[in-house]
């Protein structure tokens, strides 16, 4: 999967490079701190201790700082590469290893553990509970390390301290938890939202009976096509089509039956087009199909192959009986509208059904002559 999919299947990884390099700054941001802080306490140190401080210069400043920018660029790179989803977890361990860098070389000044919190939170910004479990668990593995490997550190350390530390980063990761849990249940109605809206958008573009476009996308649809053949942007051609003697169908077999053919005429109209061409119910038993990028042979063709196909489908409604369609089919010619454009193909229709019905009739005197 390429990264930017990732980024379209998860929202969450939303402007992913934006953020992860904020937190990184924000990293920066603390490294700098911490070393304003030294660089103070260094010219204290230095008129009270003459001496060490060069020592001190490099063993608490330099050397913890060059380290700490080399992770700060090494994850940076990482994260270039890597899966977002995998990145997040770098970008934690990024800040937890900043953040025991700064505890360990400045085991005097009490507290500092407590920066651990900081990294935690990335999980925030990404919405991942799996996130705040992985570096609520690797904090809390690399401070108890630290204090059982590291002699140095665990000796200027008070045993209540250290408990007091882990107990703050469990309550840390419980608050986080929560502010996550919400986010998450947020997140989860806003798709819910955003689902029920493109719903009702569906329902308003189509027609509840046959599930094709309705009118009213069929206008819209029209409107955009006449403006595209007029503009020379490729054919653009009308099919209007009725089913024969609907009525005596109602008349016959009721409307229930009349509703079932209906719907099954639909499916084979759209079912009898490429995935190019726009079908609407126009209204009634009535249906309105729009070509384009097809030359006007090729769409009577499809028109033809449609109206033989309907008039063989049986419908047990009807006793295993046949229906027929008949069909007008008009190419849009420059320069002309939408309204004569339709007036143009809905006279073919009548022409067909004047002509006996079960049979389509097109503008083109050669399409025509093609059947
Ligand atoms: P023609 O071959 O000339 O088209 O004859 P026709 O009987 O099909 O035409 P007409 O316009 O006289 O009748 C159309 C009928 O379609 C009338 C109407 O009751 C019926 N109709 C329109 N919409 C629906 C619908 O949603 N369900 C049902 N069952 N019938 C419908
Ligand atoms: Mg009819
Ligand atoms: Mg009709």
């Amino acid at each position: 999967m390429g990264k930017e999919s990732e980024a379209v299947d998860d929202p969450t990884l939303l402007n992913f490079n934006y953020w992860s390099r904020r937190i990184l700054l924000f990293y920066l941001f603390i490294v700098m701190l911490s070393v304003t802080g030294e660089v103070l306490a260094w010219v204290i140190t230095r008129t009270i201790h003459d001496g060490t401080q060069m020592q001190f210069f490099v063993k608490i400043i330099v050397r913890p700082t060059l380290m700490q920018l080399t992770v700060i660029g090494l994850t940076y790179a990482i994260i270039l590469v890597i899966r977002r989803s995998l990145a997040i977890y770098a970008l934690v361990l990024c800040g937890i290893g900043i953040t025991m860098a700064l505890t360990l070389t400045m085991p005097n000044v009490h507290g500092l553990e407590l920066a651990l919190l900081l990294p935690m939170a990335v999980s925030l910004i990404f919405f991942r509970l799996g996130v705040l479990m992985f570096s609520f668990v690797a904090s809390l593995f690399c401070y108890m390390l630290a204090y059982v490997f590291l002699p140095v550190y665990r000796d200027r350390v008070l045993q209540y301290e250290s408990m007091a530390y882990t107990a703050l980063l469990c309550a840390g990761y419980i608050i986080y938890y929560a502010v996550l849990q919400r986010e998450v249940e947020v997140m989860g109605s806003l798709r819910k939202a955003i689902d029920t809206e493109q719903e009702l958008d569906k329902l308003a573009r189509t027609d509840s009976l046959t599930g094709l476009y309705n009118h009213r996308t069929f206008q819209e649809e029209l409107d955009r096509l006449v403006a595209q053949g007029n503009r020379g942007e490729g054919e653009v051609q009308l099919a209007i089509v009725d089913i024969d003697h609907f009525k005596r169908i109602n008349d016959n077999y009721g409307h229930h039956a009349g509703d079932a053919i209906l719907r099954r005429v639909a499916r084979a109209i759209a079912e009898s087009v490429t995935a190019s061409e726009f079908v609407a119910r126009y209204g009634g038993e009535e249906f309105a199909i729009l070509f384009s990028g097809k030359t006007m042979e090729e769409a009577f063709r499809l028109m033809e192959h449609m109206r033989v196909t309907i008039g063989r489908l049986r419908h047990p409604e009807m006793e295993g009986r046949t229906a027929t369609i008949s069909g007008g089919l008009q190419a849009l010619r420059p320069g002309v509208g939408k309204a004569a454009f339709f007036a143009q193909a809905d006279a073919l229709l009548y022409e067909a059904k004047r002509g006996g019905r079960n049979r389509i009739e097109a503008s083109s005197a050669s399409a025509a002559a093609g059947r």
